[in-house]
């Protein structure tokens, strides 16, 4: 038995989850917070429900994960570092270059950060947190696995822009889409659930999180995807705008008297959404609070989100020409009953009816009536084990 560590560090933080490979079972996880900033916040969760938390300053990635080490062995959750045999790091851009999960030697890591042209606010993070790794357990099999992966199968019909040619050519100016690794996890679990060989099935996912993308998926391979070049395009999300009109960035940064078109990046990436619409708040129990209480931006907010969700899985009716199940992930996804609701009910025309008496909250599974001809699935994601298991998988060929 060993222990492969699974990681999603961002700029700011580190998410973990501790695995016994090949058994598959979750030992411990936890989350370091505001990395680089004051009172950083270390958590982790293991044994059954025990809970560890302590504040202080983390000022780099190599110190997060140093103590994350520390800790494991101080909570006895680990005996030596040495039982750790493999890390998988989650990487958002792949670019044309990684089609799938690789091992990590020091040119894959220098691709990785040259691909932070594709993911800025992502690849970095992404890198920051390899670079602990190796400096701290230079010898253990280490993994990337990419967000963009699963969508290397989408055919320029889906992933070429139409502009010059030459673009695309020089400088891959194309869809890279991402969230691959939850998209492939959830469409093969709704094989499984509707009895059938995923080479038989036509499937929508919905990965609606902090981060949102819907995807068509054919006969287990990504076929198009919402997300763009970057992350930033596609439905709304909790503080990204989603695809716009691309003549809106030079128009509000002469009203704005923005010069520096980053800037305008940023309000897209980090004050838009549901954020920039409701004026409240970009986290979705907020917004829902708020409609209840009759805040009419919230209101607007919600609509807006959920009509750009129904938009993208009705295209992808069109592009796969019909589907088995559509099914919905992620925090939001998972979560909200209220948000599938909306989705769902004005698209009855496309065979797709939910049973309110199953969609509740904390449901898993089918949420349709037994009439609808396309299944309306929840599936919790598990981007973690699909890391560890592609960690697994890769160790035997090192
Ligand atoms: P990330 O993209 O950061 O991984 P998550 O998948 O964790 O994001 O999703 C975070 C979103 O899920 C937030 O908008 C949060 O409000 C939403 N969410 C979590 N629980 C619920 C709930 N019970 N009802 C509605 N939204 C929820």
């Amino acid at each position: 038995m060993s222990k492969t560590i699974a990681i999603n560090a961002g700029s700011s933080s580190l998410k973990w989850q501790l695995y016994n490979m090949p058994e598959e079972e979750v030992i411990a996880k936890g989350i370091v917070e505001r990395i680089g900033l004051n009172d950083s916040i270390f958590t982790v969760k293991y044994g059954d429900g025990q809970k560890f938390e302590k504040v202080e300053d983390i000022p780099t990635h190599e110190l997060a994960v140093q103590m994350l080490l520390d800790e494991l062995i101080n909570l006895n959750i680990l005996a030596s570092y040495d039982e750790i045999t493999g890390v998988g790091h989650r990487v958002v851009a792949g670019g044309e270059i990684f089609k799938e999960s690789v091992v990590i030697s020091e040119e894959v890591l220098k691709k990785i950060e040259d691909l932070a042209e594709l993911a800025p606010l992502h690849n970095p993070a992404n890198a920051a947190g390899i670079r602990a790794f190796k400096a701290i357990l230079p010898d253990i099999t280490s993994v990337a696995v990419f967000d963009t992966a699963f969508h290397s199968t989408m055919p320029p019909v889906a992933y070429r822009y139409a502009i010059p040619t030459e673009y695309y050519e020089k400088y891959g100016a194309r869809k890279y889409g991402a969230h691959g690794t939850s998209h492939m996890y959830v469409s093969q679990k709704a094989a499984e659930m509707l009895g059938k060989d995923i080479d038989e099935v036509k499937i929508i996912t919905a990965h609606i999180g902090n981060g949102a993308s819907i995807t068509a998926v054919r006969h287990g391979r990504s076929i198009d995807t919402s997300m763009g070049f970057t992350p930033l395009a596609g439905v709304m999300m909790g503080t990204r705008s989603g695809d716009i009109d691309p003549s809106l960035i030079p128009f509000l940064m002469e009203k704005e008297e923005i010069t520096d078109v980053n800037e305008m990046i940023e309000v897209l990436n980090k004050k838009s959404g549901l954020l920039g619409v409701s004026d409240t708040s970009s986290d979705m129990r907020d917004i829902i609070q708020a409609r209840k209480e009759g805040n009419e931006k919230a209101q607007l907010a919600f609509e807006v989100f959920t009509d750009r969700i129904r938009k993208y899985i009705a295209q992808y009716f069109a592009v796969l020409n019909g589907a088995d199940a559509v099914v919905f992930t992620a925090g939001i996804g998972e979560n909200s009953n209220w948000v599938r609701t909306a989705v769902i009910e004005k698209m009855s025309w496309f065979g797709m009816e939910i049973d309110e008496s199953k969609n509740v909250f904390g449901v898993e599974g089918d949420i349709s009536t037994p009439d609808s001809k396309v299944k309306v699935l929840v599936i919790p994601t598990d981007e973690e084990l699909v890391i560890a298991r592609d960690v697994e998988r890769l160790k035997r060929f090192e």
